[in-house]
């Protein structure tokens, strides 16, 4: 997989898997088109069926040689009785034994849900990101809570229009994906974005439209549902999403983006390193920034400042890299990391060569934390000549 600067998509691609996407051929063809986030919907559809699937995208992302992540969906219930994580534990229990990679939560009404999950988590020894889909009025309003305590929100606007009519979904959209840039924290903006593709080979103009606003709101990632599960054209659905994001971002205005995360600046180190690793990179017209991630904080904290270079996140974890698929910009590399800096940095300059980030020559920007094996510890900015 290369990246040439002409062709680097930052946004994100989450397709949703069904009947007219479960088999090796198709799920092929949407990795090679850019999905970068598979979700199964364990509302539908039966747990065996679910299982077949995981080892199918698991197959094909390996072959592939893709970091492909997979996104479990837990339908959870509108009418809650009883504690969260009760509601969850089973699914929960499927996705461990699966090794699934992020967990979305539906119908979340607090932050005190989310920990009560993460409280079970820890008591599983099950280390999978917290996704909390906000579809309720109530998560609306608790929406800054939420998203300091998720590892991830999602935009659902489907449910939501339900929940708090549907003239209120776009502003409701922007706020939501405002609130998690400013906390560094990755966003979904998901349904009906290219819905008539169902039945049709092109979409919309307002589907086109909604596709690219998303990407100028500051979405993270974008989302198929029907589109890719039920819908007639699975993959053209893909490359389309895929051409609006990379056409869209042309005019994306990093340096007002990354100005514009000035106010979420955190008085800590591993922040303001990150912070400064962007600002290093735009300013001498850096082709890459290569960020050595144990528990993916790095990579976490360099996207969060949007830099308009590819982030290519070096981490020994295959679990780490997965779930970096989701972040804005981040392109995931598994890379066992050498014990010595001088080794640290020849490597870094390997992998922007063998992504095709950067040729010799070339300026690259790398961020690590030393030591390299504690992770949340960013402190390193280098710049390096390729
Ligand atoms: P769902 O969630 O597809 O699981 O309902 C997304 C939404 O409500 O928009
Ligand atoms: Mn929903």
């Amino acid at each position: 997989m290369s990246i040439q600067t002409s062709s680097v998509r930052h946004v994100k691609i989450v397709a949703t898997l069904g009947p007219a996407s479960s088999s090796g051929e198709v799920i092929e063809e949407l990795l090679r088109s850019g999905v970068d986030i598979v979700r199964l919907n364990l509302a539908y559809g039966t747990l065996e069926e679910h299982a077949r699937v995981i080892g199918l995208i698991r197959r094909v992302s390996q072959e592939l040689g893709l970091p492909t992540a997979v996104l479990l969906d837990m339908p959870g219930s509108k009418r809650r009785t009883g504690d969260t994580s009760a509601l969850f534990a089973e699914q929960l229990e499927f996705a461990r034994a699966q090794g699934a990679d992020i967990a979305a939560l539906s119908f979340l009404t607090s932050a005190q849900q989310i920990a009560e999950v993460k409280a079970l988590l820890r008591q599983m020894v099950f280390d999978i990101q917290v996704m909390a889909k906000i579809e309720q009025a109530a998560a609306l309003e608790q929406s800054e809570e939420i998203i300091a305590a998720s590892d991830g929100v999602m935009v659902a606007r489907g449910d939501l229009a339900l929940e708090i009519s549907i003239e209120k979904v776009p502003l409701a959209q922007k706020r939501l994906i405002r609130a998690a840039n400013r906390k560094g924290r990755p966003v979904i903006t998901a349904t009906e974005m290219l819905m008539s593709m169902v039945g049709s080979k092109t979409p919309t103009r307002a589907e086109a439209t909604d596709v690219a606003n998303a990407v100028l709101d500051g979405t993270d990632a974008v989302m198929l549902s029907e589109e890719t599960a039920i819908g007639k054209y699975p993959v053209e659905a893909v490359r389309t999403m895929a051409r609006i994001i990379l056409e869209t971002e042309t005019a994306l205005p990093y340096q007002q983006m990354s100005y514009e995360r000035d106010p979420a600046m955190l008085p800590e180190i591993n922040d303001a390193t990150a912070r400064a690793a962007c600002q290093i990179a735009s300013q001498i017209g850096a082709k890459g920034i290569i960020a050595f991630t144990e528990g993916g904080s790095t990579a976490l904290r360099v996207s969060k400042y949007r830099p308009r270079q590819p982030i290519l996140a070096v981490t020994p974890s295959e679990r780490v890299m997965r779930r970096l698929s989701l972040l804005w910009g981040v392109y995931p590399v598994r890379k066992s990391v050498p014990g010595s800096l001088d080794d640290v940095f020849a490597l870094a300059g390997e992998v922007a060569q063998e992504r095709g980030a950067a040729t010799r020559g070339d300026l690259i920007v790398i961020t690590a934390g030393i030591p390299l094996a504690v992770t949340g510890s960013t402190n390193l900015v280098k710049v390096h000549v390729v």
